[in-house]
């Protein structure tokens, strides 16, 4: 394994790195360095509602200040729509994605005469209306795509980190989007294409994360891409028991002085479990963690 390994951190610019997103791009960078693989930087912006101007630019700063640049040219999401067509396109034509005409309202409404709401918090599962065995868009106009479950329904995994993990997708996510209502990929099939596409063999990225992974085991089967191994890292938690988010705000990394860059990786190794580094410099501190990594 360690020749070929290859892993990579894919950050959205949705804003900037903060303690929480440093930790993820740390251990990603650690073990693709303690198996003697390929690091690379992929830039998620694909949400471009959500993405902010400049953002893919200062993320890849902050991890260069960091001393984590990536190993090959970095890979922007908004340019690969093609690949993304061609993949859903395949699933077209063996009839596991399909063309849904509801609208989020809709959907409510039929949970609500089904019975089936979701509790509190919850996302709704997505009650199969256009499915074309049980009458597709029937008229309607399509608006989104999305992936029929019903061939993988029970999926069952192992996290490198959390060990043996297992979820019934039908029942937790149900036939789940692939093209948004907005004409904007959807995140699962976009990671997945450009994983394969990238020759990914390693995904390390934070615990928030690790209820996506067997709707993308899902897509490499259906796909016919190879399946990865998987390693979620822990949380950072704000002062509230939150996860630090983008989306909560959480403040920006400070890493503009090598000093300020040493201090945050200080932090992010220790809430992956590494002593602390008395190096003086981000490399040499880097270096003594990847030996650390490599001997657990
Ligand atoms: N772009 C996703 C995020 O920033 C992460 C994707 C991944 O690592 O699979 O939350």
């Amino acid at each position: 394994m360690a020749s070929a390994y290859r892993g990579r951190f894919a950050p959205s610019p949705t804003g900037p790195l903060h303690a929480g997103s440093l930790v993820a791009a740390l251990a990603s960078w650690l073990d693709a360095r303690a198996h003697h693989g390929t690091w690379l930087v992929r830039i998620e912006d694909i949400d471009t509602v959500r993405c902010q101007a400049g953002m893919g630019e200062r993320i890849l700063a902050q991890l260069a200040a960091c001393g984590m640049v990536s190993d090959e040219p970095v890979w922007w999401q908004s340019q690969r729509a093609a690949a993304y067509g061609t993949a859903l396109a395949q699933l077209v034509s063996v009839g596991l994605a399909y063309p849904c005409a509801c609208s989020r309202r809709a959907i409510e409404v039929e949970l609500q005469v089904l019975g089936q709401e979701p509790e509190r918090g919850q996302t709704p599962v997505y009650p199969g209306t256009c499915r074309p065995d049980h009458g597709g868009l029937d008229g309607r106009t399509a608006r989104a795509w999305r992936m029929d479950i019903r061939p993988h329904t029970e999926l069952a995994w192992n996290d490198r980190r959390l060990g043996a993990q297992a979820q019934n997708v039908e029942q937790a996510v149900g036939d789940f989007v692939l093209k948004r209502a907005d004409g904007l990929w959807a995140y699962q099939l976009a990671v997945v294409v450009d994983d394969a596409a990238q020759g990914i063999t390693d995904v390390v990225r934070g615990e928030d994360l690790a209820d996506n992974t067997p709707r993308q085991r899902v897509l490499q089967t259906a796909l016919g891409l190879p399946l990865l191994r998987y390693l979620h890292t822990p949380l950072v938690l704000d002062a509230d028991g939150d996860k630090l988010s983008k989306n909560k705000g959480a403040a920006a990394l400070v890493c503009d002085t090598p000093t300020q860059a040493l201090v945050a990786l200080q932090a992010a190794a220790q809430a992956l479990g590494l002593p602390r580094s008395d190096a003086l410099t981000v490399g040499e501190a880097l270096a003594e963690w990847v030996r650390a990594w490599g001997a657990r």
